[in-house]
């Protein structure tokens, strides 16, 4: 098994691992970046930066149904507009791919060696990374784990959005192939749950029920939590 040895090792690509990464490198620490998906981790690939392009998309499509039905301030009016969501869907794997090789980019000018594949960490200074075709142990004066987090299921559903069932992970809600006609949201009681709310509200399916009053905008609704947006959506 090939063996390499450097200053600090870091598992994990995300912003966790790739901001520390980056930093070390600047620094002139000798770093080893071991990721096993896709650099940018989740908020790259799977997480903020997808969701907010697909909450964009979703405004501008409320907007214009709001054009179609007459009732833009503006006195804009169009016909019933359609979505197109395997474009959509496109369009911001196209915003995702141009940020993640981004990140790599910046991994490289920081003089950061990037491993991709697993990594299993054997104890505190060592791991071994699995690589196409090859293992690599790396050796390591200090060991960073950045390894994110990943969705979890109920119990008693499991996730098969990815098979075309109809429960749905955050990541499958992310790349959907057609729109579902209803839409339960089940979110947590985390810092994140108003945006993913919201996004939730402006959902082209949720908007295709004529809930197009969503209201993400009001001022207040970050103090007062989702409800209200929610409710405004007629959700
Ligand atoms: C739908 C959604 C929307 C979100 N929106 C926002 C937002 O708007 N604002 C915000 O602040 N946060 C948001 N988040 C949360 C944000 O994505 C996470 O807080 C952030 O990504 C955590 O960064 P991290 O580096 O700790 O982990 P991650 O981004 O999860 O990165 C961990 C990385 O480690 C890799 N990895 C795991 N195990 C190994 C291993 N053994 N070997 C090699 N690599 C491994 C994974 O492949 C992954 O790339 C959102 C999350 C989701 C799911």
């Amino acid at each position: 098994m090939k063996e390499i040895s450097t200053k600090l090792l870091v598992i994990g690509g995300g912003p966790g691992g790739y901001v520390a990464a980056i930093r070390a490198g600047q620094l002139g620490v000798p770093t080893v970046l071991a990721e096993g998906a896709s650099l940018g981790g989740t908020c790259l690939n799977i997480g903020c930066i997808p969701s907010k392009a697909l909450i964009h998309a979703a405004h501008d499509f409320e907007q214009a149904r709001m054009q179609a039905a007459g009732t833009s301030p503006m006195g804009i009016r169009v016909k019933e507009p359609t979505l197109d969501i395997t474009q959509t869907v496109r369009w911001k794997d196209g915003i995702v791919k141009r940020l993640t090789s981004g990140v790599g980019v910046l991994l490289r000018k920081a003089g950061v060696q990037v491993l991709h594949g697993w990594a299993t960490v054997e104890d505190g200074k060592t791991a071994v990374v699995q690589l196409d075709g090859e293992t690599v142990r790396v050796r390591c004066e200090h060991l960073l784990i950045a390894t994110g987090s990943e969705p979890v299921a109920l119990p008693s559903m499991p996730f098969d959005g990815h098979t075309g069932g109809a429960i749905w992970s955050s990541t499958d809600a992310l790349s959907p192939t057609e729109l579902p006609k209803r839409l339960v949201v089940c979110l947590p009681q985390a810092r994140h749950r108003s945006h993913r709310g919201r996004g939730c509200a402006r959902h082209p399916a949720a908007l295709r029920r004529g809930t197009d009053q969503a209201g993400a905008r009001q001022p207040q609704e970050g103090r007062r939590g989702a409800a209200p947006g929610l409710q405004r959506a007629g959700l």
